[in-house]
This record gives structure tokens, C-alpha cells and sequence, in this order.
């Protein structure tokens, strides 16, 4: 039977976020339309606007597959649903409960800022609305189907899908399509966000046998495994701003980087290499994606005696804040103590107002653990940024900023040549999206060089590849 596939690029080209690919496949008797991942644009104004665009015939779109929780993969759904989609969506358990709680906060968020625009009038559209409510967020979610990795799941006649573990956060899996082609079985991958077996909580990759193409994400592409120890990193910086009786501040996306630090700090503790402080984990979305890593035991790396205990990702004098204003009375409270909160790119969240009372002194130390996308406040502040504006005030940056490379969930270019390498039959053809355009050209030559793959390919936002 034959049969073609195309990919058009509506996301995650040449770019980290809103990651959206929509698959066409038709042989002599079916068709199919779907859309891996649905996630949102962030970052810089003129990505964000392109969120308001309508998706062109989501009502036809039979399914979703979804690869991970996280927002630029996940945020778009209830938009989707919005206008018109009504198939199903697929994911992991994990990843389910995960993207619930996502979508949720997202939504309440796209709520709280249309009421400031209407209250401060900055808005062009009057009444500025959200780009979707918490009811539309809530509707979303009836249309989610759960799938176990390894499993195949049919689609279409001639056309089946299953997820492999990804390794990037709990429930992560790498899609992988099969379709036949004049009686040959092809498959074609999407990495997702792919991880590595660097993480302390979550179990790395499954290695593919093989695959015929591969949509490859880059977010790292152009950088190799940095070689420094991060325990011992965090060991110093926790053990230095102790004994200057300062504040250690960690913006940390709360699925994903917030498990692993809290799970290295929980370490340090436990072999005595640091003080016993107080751990503050401030926002309730941390808080639940906690408590949902404790639940899928098996997915964790974590070693018997710990499997299934909550306590193997908190320290000893852990502390939940879950109110603004309890976050807030944080500020009058004198160091030493540890603060673990979100946005991971101070693009917003309750982070904001702990730099902005911590900052300016020396004796406290503002810790990155995860990837700071350009034009961020977290990229110009490692980039050496000195004074930096949160909610409309200048702020002085004198406490100390640190940079703790090697912690980010996404796969470095030298990982991703070895994980491909573990292949036994290579693709023919390697996609490259989901990464800046320095790391998209550096990943497309590292695979040219070191592997025998020649057709490595770049997405173009909306391009339209035949396979
Ligand atoms: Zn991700």
C-alpha cells in the first residue's frame, strides 16, 4: 500500500518554545491529521503574539499526541479545543497529571493578565480578553486518553504510534510513528524534549533500536557537557552563604528542575556537607508536581529503601509555602535559609519579589539550574547584568549569581551523538527543531561529522516537509 507523510513546522522552529508539529498521512483508503505536541510561545513579545493566531482547521485534526507536561509543549491545548478540536489526546499517566496542573495555573495566569491589561488600559482590545479561561482549561482535559510507554496504539489502518521513555521529566517520552510504505514498515521519531542519564530522580532514555527519520529537538545542540561536579558546586554556594548568614535563591521551573535540586540538597544533607537549613519550596504547582513524582515510584531512580517515600524529595527542615502572603513574609526572615521557586526564567511567579528584597545584598546567592532562553532576566543576569528592573524598579544586583551548568533535563550535543549512536540501524534522515539557530547549525554539523547520517535538515517555522 502506499502511503506519504508531511510535516509542517507550526512551533519549535528555529525557536525553544510553542512546539507544534501536525503530521499528514493518507494511503489509498485513510487519512489522518495530528498534531505532536500543542505547546504555548514564551519568551520575547513578538513569539507570544503568535499564540493569538488561529491554528488553521483544528476541527480536523484527529489527535493529539503529547510527549511531555511541560508548558511550551502542552499550554496551547485548551486553545486548540477552543477552535474546534475535538479528538483525542494522548499522553502517560504522569504526564496527565502533570499537564493538569499546567494548564490550570496557565489559564488562571492568562486570566490574571487580561484584567491588569483592562485595569491599566495597556491593552489595544478593549475589553482585552485571555487567551482562554480556566474553563476552557477544565473542558480541555475530558479529551485526554492515557497510554503506557511501549504500547502500540492504532490511529488510523496503516498508521500506529507508542511512546518511549525520554528522560527529560516524569512521564517524558520520545513518539514514535509507524506507517507502511509500498510494504515496507517505516518509522518515524520525535525525540520531544529529550533528556539523558545525568538526572539524580528520573530514569534516562530508552535507546532505540531504530527509526527511519527523526525529528530531533536541539535546545543544547551547540553546547557540550559542561565538566564541572554540580554537588560540589552547590555544596560551596550553600556552605558559603550560610556562613555569611544569606539567602540562597533558586528559580526553578516547578516540574523538573524543582525534584532534582530539592533531591541534591536532601544529599548534601544527608552526608553532612552541609548545614540542616530551613528549605523553603514556595508555589503550589511545586508543590503538587512533587507530590505526583512521589506516586510513580518506577519511573524514579531512586533506590529501594527511598522508592515511594515523599521524604526522598525533601530535606530535612522542608517547609511548603503555599499562599502569596506567606511567600511574601519570607522577605522579613533572616538568612541563612534556602529558596526553592519558579518562574525558572524569572519571567514572572513569586521569584520575583524574593530577588527583589535579596538581590541587593552581598551575602545572598541567586542559583540557575536550568536553561535561560535569550533576552530572559535569567540569561542577562548570568550574562553579568547589574541592575535589573522587577515590577517597574531598578534593582541592584550585589548578591552573588551562579550558574550551575549541567543540571538542565535536555540532553548536550555530545549526549545526543551517543544516544543516537546506541542505534542499530541509524535514520537516514535527522529534523532538527526545538533550539536557537547557533545550536540548530552546530547540532546539524556535529551529526554530519561524527555520525554517518548526511541528511540532517533544519525546520523553518510553517514549512512543509514531504517524507
Ligand atoms: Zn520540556
Amino acid at each position: 500500500m502506499t502511503s506519504s507523510i508531511t510535516l509542517k513546522f507550526f512551533g519549535a522552529a528555529k525557536t525553544v518554545t510553542g512546539s507544534k508539529t501536525l503530521l499528514k498521512f493518507k494511503n489509498n483508503k485513510n487519512s489522518a491529521k495530528v498534531l505532536v505536541d500543542c505547546g504555548l510561545f514564551q519568551g520575547p513579545k513578538k513569539l507570544r503574539e503568535l499564540n493569538w493566531k488561529l491554528f488553521p482547521h483544528a476541527e480536523e485534526i484527529d489527535a493529539i499526541i503529547l510527549t511531555h507536561a511541560h508548558l511550551d509543549h502542552s499550554g496551547y491545548i485548551p486553545k486548540l479545543v477552543k477552535e474546534g478540536f475535538r479528538g483525542k489526546i494522548y499522553c502517560t499517566p504522569a504526564t496527565f497529571e502533570l499537564t493538569q496542573i499546567i494548564l490550570r495555573d496557565s489559564a488562571h495566569l492568562q486570566e490574571e493578565d487580561a484584567i491588569y491589561a483592562n485595569k491599566s488600559k495597556y491593552s489595544r482590545h478593549v475589553p482585552a480578553l485571555p487567551l482562554y479561561t480556566v474553563e476552557d482549561a477544565e473542558k480541555s482535559l475530558k479529551y485526554f486518553s492515557c497510554i503506557e510507554q511501549h504500547h502500540w496504539v492504532e490511529l488510523c489502518l496503516g498508521l500506529s504510534f507508542q511512546f518511549f521513555r525520554a528522560g527529560h521529566i516524569l512521564g517524558s517520552s520520545l513518539a514514535q510513528f509507524s506507517y507502511s510504505e509500498e510494504n515496507n514498515i517505516k518509522l518515524l521519531t520525535f525525540s520531544g524534549d529529550l533528556g539523558q542519564d545525568r538526572s539524580e530522580v528520573i530514569k534516562g532514555p530508552d535507546h532505540l533500536t531504530e527509526t527511519d527519520i527523526l525529528v530531533l529537538e536541539s535546545t543544547y545542540g551547540g553546547k557540550t557537557l559542561p565538566k564541572n561536579n554540580i554537588k560540589v558546586s552547590l555544596k560551596n554556594i550553600i556552605n558559603d552563604t550560610a556562613k555569611n548568614q544569606g539567602v540562597v535563591l533558586i528559580p526553578a521551573f516547578s516540574i523538573g528542575r524543582t525534584q532534582e535540586i530539592l533531591y541534591l540538597i536532601a544529599e548534601l544533607e544527608r552526608g553532612s556537607l552541609i548545614p540542616i537549613l530551613d528549605v523553603y519550596l514556595d508555589g503550589p504547582m511545586s508543590v503538587d508536581a512533587t507530590q505526583i513524582y512521589a506516586r510513580y515510584p518506577d519511573e524514579l531512580k531512586l533506590t529501594e529503601l527511598e522508592k515511594g517515600r515523599v521524604p526522598s524529595l525533601t530535606t530535612l527542615r522542608f517547609k511548603i509555602i503555599k499562599t502569596a502572603e506567606e511567600s511574601k513574609n519570607l522577605n522579613k526572615k533572616k538568612g541563612p535559609f534556602i529558596v526553592i521557586s519558579s518562574a525558572g526564567m524569572l519571567t514572572g511567579g513569586r521569584i520575583m519579589h524574593h530577588l527583589k528584597s535579596r538581590l541587593p545584598f552581598a551575602e545572598n546567592a541567586l542559583v540557575f539550574i536550568g536553561f535561560q532562553a535569550p533576552e530572559t532576566k535569567g540569561r542577562l543576569l548570568i550574562e553579568g547584568l547589574r541592575t535589573i528592573r522587577i515590577h517597574h524598579q531598578e534593582i541592584e544586583v550585589k548578591a552573588s549569581v551562579h550558574n550551575l551548568e549541567g543540571m538542565s533535563a535536555h540532553a548536550y550535543s555530545d549526549e545526543m551523538i551517543s544516544w543516537l549512536k546506541t542505534m542499530i540501524k541509524l535514520p537516514s534522515k535527522v529534523i532538527l527543531n526545538h533550539g536557537e539557530e547557533d545550536s540548530l547549525l552546530a547540532l546539524q554539523e556535529k551529526i554530519k561529522r561524527e555520525t554517518s547520517i548526511f541528511d540532517v535538515v533544519i525546520a523553518d517555522y510553517r514549512q512543509e516537509l514531504e517524507l
